[in-house]
């Protein structure tokens, strides 16, 4: 029998959720411009207590979901059944219970994997007045648990770019006092992190990207990888250890040791690891191919056996994952998050 946590790896790696003849949908959908599902129509939906966010399509796709007559949806795959009880999770911004916000889409970096660069428009955000006033509204209104920001970095540069994660946590902070913030930048300077805390953020997420240093080269060209360590042992002693994540994907050709090496390298200096499963689609494939050559496939059993290494290495070094309270490491829906997702498995 296929326990729930690999229906959702399955869901993870899978290709889209369609939807129903004519059918409406009860929640808002959300269009990311960041993170796995970045270009798409996508929801989020809850099912054996973990989230999932998926893209919807009104043909094809992998997993189609069903109305029934007397009330309540499920979910089949090929035409099979998969999900007997399955509901949408509304998404607050960008996540469930999460005001995220991307405060500029567009990257002059080139990162292989990344949307950012290669989405269309000159979209730039919102304002910080306009996301400090959604912030509060959604907070009022349907309840958020945090406030989550993110950013590319634009030609103005890295310094500017951190000065605009500063002002807008000040807006946001100057609202809402309580509520947990998040930042997501690349940082260059130990002063940089400092002044982000400064401002009032709770948590940061300094990205390694990738487990060994040369596939780290290819995949991110522009950006410096001693630089975001040593940013990062930076973030642990002002933020504090658990206060900060690293996002961590593989599927680039590592090896399985290469990702253990890795997360245990983060986890000894106290920063936790996201780990993601890397994701192609159109706005990446060419990209990858071209860093890395043919991107090898992710299979749901690698995915599970990565989140327990990761489980494992975290209690090793005394830490989880429940105790992060904003980005992904709290919302949970594009990865296998130990603790969290796993928290019933050894
Ligand atoms: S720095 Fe790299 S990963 Fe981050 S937004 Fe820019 S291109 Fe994407
Ligand atoms: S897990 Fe992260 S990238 Fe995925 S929807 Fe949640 S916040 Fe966005």
């Amino acid at each position: 029998m296929t326990s729930p946590v690999e229906k959702k790896s399955a869901l993870l790696l899978g290709g889209a959720v369609r939807l129903p003849e004519k059918f409406e949908m009860p929640v808002r959908v959300s269009h990311s411009i960041a993170g796995p599902g970045a270009g798409m129509d996508s929801a989020a939906f809850r099912f054996g207590g973990m989230r999932v966010k998926k893209a919807l399509v009104r043909d094809g796709g992998e997993f189609e979901l069903h109305v029934r007559d007397g009330g309540g949806m499920y979910l089949t795959r090929g035409g099979e059944p998969f999900i007997d009880e399955i509901e949408f999770e509304p998404v607050v911004y960008h996540c469930p219970r999460q005001a995220f916000f991307t405060l500029d889409p567009r990257c002059c970096y080139s990162c292989a994997f990344c949307a950012s660069p290669r989405l269309k428009g000159d979209k730039t955000g919102f304002s910080d007045e306009e996301i400090a006033r959604r912030s509060l509204e959604a907070y009022e209104t349907v309840g958020i648990d945090a406030v989550s920001l993110t950013s590319g970095v634009t030609e103005s540069g890295v310094e500017a770019t951190v000065w605009r994660f500063v002002s807008c946590i000040r807006k946001v902070r100057e609202v809402l006092p309580g509520v947990p913030i998040g930042v997501e930048p690349y940082v260059e300077t130990r002063e940089q992190v400092r002044r982000l805390k400064d401002a009032g953020a709770d948590e940061i997420k300094l990205n390694i990207q990738a487990a060994t240093e040369d596939i780290f080269e290819r995949v991110c060209p522009d950006l410096d990888r001693d630089t975001v360590l040593y940013r990062l042992k930076d973030a642990v002693e002002i933020f504090g250890r658990g206060r900060v994540s690293s996002n961590l994907i593989f599927g680039f050709g590592e090896s399985d040791d290469d990702i253990g090496e890795c997360m245990e390298m983060l986890c000894s200096m106290g920063v936790i690891p996201t780990v993601r499963s890397l994701r192609t689609g159109p706005y990446n494939s060419a990209g990858l191919r071209a860093a890395i050559g043919e991107p090898e496939e992710v299979t749901s059993d690698r995915l599970l056996k990565v989140a327990e290494m990761q489980k494992r290495i975290l209690q090793r070094h005394g830490m989880d994952a429940l105790c992060s309270r904003t980005m992904c490491l709290e919302c949970t829906c594009c990865d296998i998050v130990p603790f969290r997702d796993l928290r019933f498995s050894s």
